[in-house]
C-alpha cells in the first residue's frame, strides 16, 4: 500500500522506522532481532537505507596500489523484499542518484515494481568519502528532483526506451527528503525550499525530514513549506540521543544543531548510560509534543539500535 494511503487511513499519529542493511557477511536475522520488538507498535512501513560504494586501496607485493570499489552494506532491494515477506508491512527502499546511470536506476525501479514495492524515497545521496562533494555519474541523475521526474515518467508508462509502446505504468508513491535546519549545501533556507518545492511539483507525495532535536525547527519548517504551497505530509525524522560523542558527530555528519539545553544536560552526565536515559526522556517529550500537534508519523532512525526507540514508543503507542 502507498504511504499516502496509510496516512489518509490513519486516525492518529503512526509509528515507523528506518533500518540500515546488515554489513556484508552479517546475518539478516540480526536485523529481524532489532525489528521484532518494534513490531508491537504496528509500523505500517519500514524504510531501508541505501549505502554507496567506498574506495579502498589494496597494496600488492610489488608495491603497486590497486584501487577497489566495495559496497559494505549491499542488499537494500533484497532486504525490502525480505521485510515485506516476513512482516507483511510495506518496505520503502531509499534510491539514490549517486553511483548509478539513469539506465541502472530504471532497471532497479523495474525490479522493485515486480517485487510489489509501492513506495520509494528518492534521494540524491552524498559524495563518496574520497570526493569533496557529490559528483553525479556521467549519465546519471544530478539531483533528487531528476529522480522524482524519472519516477513520475515511469508512473505514466514512459520508460527511457522511447521505442517502447503501451508499456505498463508503474504506480510508485514517491517520498523525498526535507531539512528543517537546511541542507548543508544550500546557501539559505529559501533556496533549499525552492528545490524542495520542485521535487513536490514533479510528483513527490510526502516528505521525510532529517533528524532534529528541537521541535520548533520542525514546526517552523512545516510553516515555511505551507507558506510556499507545499501541501503534502511532512513526516518528522527522529533519533534518540545516545552518547556524549554525538554532541560532535551528529552536527558533523548530519549538519544539525544540538539544542543548548540538551547539550548542557548531556555534558553533565557521568557516563553514556546516563546520556542514553536522558536521550530517551528527551525523545519522549519531543514525541509527545509532536503527537499533540498532529504530526502524521513518528519516524525513527534506528541506526542498528532499537532499545531506546522501544522505550520511547512504549510511552506513546
Ligand atoms: P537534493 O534534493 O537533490 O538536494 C541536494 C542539494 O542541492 C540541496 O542543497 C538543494 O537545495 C540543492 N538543489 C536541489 N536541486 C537543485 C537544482 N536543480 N539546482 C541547484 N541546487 C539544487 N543518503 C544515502 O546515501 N542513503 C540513504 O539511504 C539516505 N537516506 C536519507 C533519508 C532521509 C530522510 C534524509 C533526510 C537523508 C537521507 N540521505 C541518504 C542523505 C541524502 O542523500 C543527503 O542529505 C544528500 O546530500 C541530499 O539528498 P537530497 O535527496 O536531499 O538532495
Amino acid at each position: 500500500m502507498k504511504i499516502t494511503e496509510h496516512l489518509s487511513n490513519a486516525s492518529s499519529t503512526l509509528f515507523s522506522l528506518e533500518i540500515i542493511p546488515p554489513k556484508k557477511g552479517d546475518s539478516i536475522q540480526n536485523l529481524f532481532d532489532q525489528i521484532d520488538p518494534l513490531m508491537e507498535f504496528k509500523p505500517p512501513f519500514i524504510d531501508v537505507t541505501y549505502h554507496r560504494e567506498e574506495y579502498v586501496y589494496k597494496e600488492h607485493a610489488n608495491g603497486l596500489l590497486e584501487k577497489r570499489s566495495i559496497k559494505k552494506r549491499p542488499g537494500t532491494v533484497g532486504i525490502c523484499a525480505a521485510i515485506q515477506n516476513h512482516y507483511k508491512v510495506d518496505a520503502v527502499p531509499h534510491i539514490i542518484c549517486g553511483g548509478f546511470s539513469i539506465e541502472e536506476t530504471e532497471n532497479a525501479l523495474i525490479d522493485l515494481n515486480f517485487l510489489g514495492i509501492d513506495n520509494v524515497l528518492a534521494l540524491r545521496g552524498d559524495g563518496i568519502k574520497s570526493e569533496p562533494q557529490f559528483v553525479p555519474e556521467k549519465d546519471g541523475h544530478e539531483y533528487a528532483s531528476d529522480l522524482v521526474n524519472h519516477l513520475a515518467n515511469m508512473n505514466k508508462g514512459e520508460y527511457l526506451d522511447e521505442e517502447l509502446q503501451n508499456a505498463i505504468p508503474t504506480n510508485f508513491c514517491v517520498g523525498v527528503a526535507g531539512y528543517p535546519e537546511k541542507h548543508f549545501e544550500a546557501p539559505n533556507m529559501e533556496f533549499d525550499l525552492q528545490w524542495l518545492k520542485k521535487k513536490v511539483d514533479l510528483g513527490a507525495e510526502y516528505i521525510v525530514t532529517q533528524m532534529f532535536f528541537d521541535n520548533e525547527k520542525y514546526f517552523e519548517f512545516v510553516d515555511l513549506c505551507r507558506s510556499i504551497g507545499i501541501k503534502i505530509p511532512i513526516i518528522p525524522g527522529l533519533k534518540p540521543f545516545a552518547t556524549k560523542s554525538q554532541l560532535t558527530t551528529l552536527p558533523k555528519f548530519f549538519k544539525i544543531d544540538v539544542p543548548t539545553e540538551l547539550e548542557k544536560d548531556v555534558t553533565k552526565c557521568k557516563d553514556n548510560k546516563e546520556v542514553a536515559e536522558l536521550g530517551i526522556e528527551w525523545g519522549i517529550q519531543q514525541c509527545k509534543e509532536l503527537v499533540e500537534k498532529g504530526a502524521p508519523v513518528l519516524h525513527f532512525y534506528s541506526m542498528g539500535k532499537s532499545d531506546a526507540i522501544y522505550r520511547i514508543a512504549r510511552e506513546l503507542f
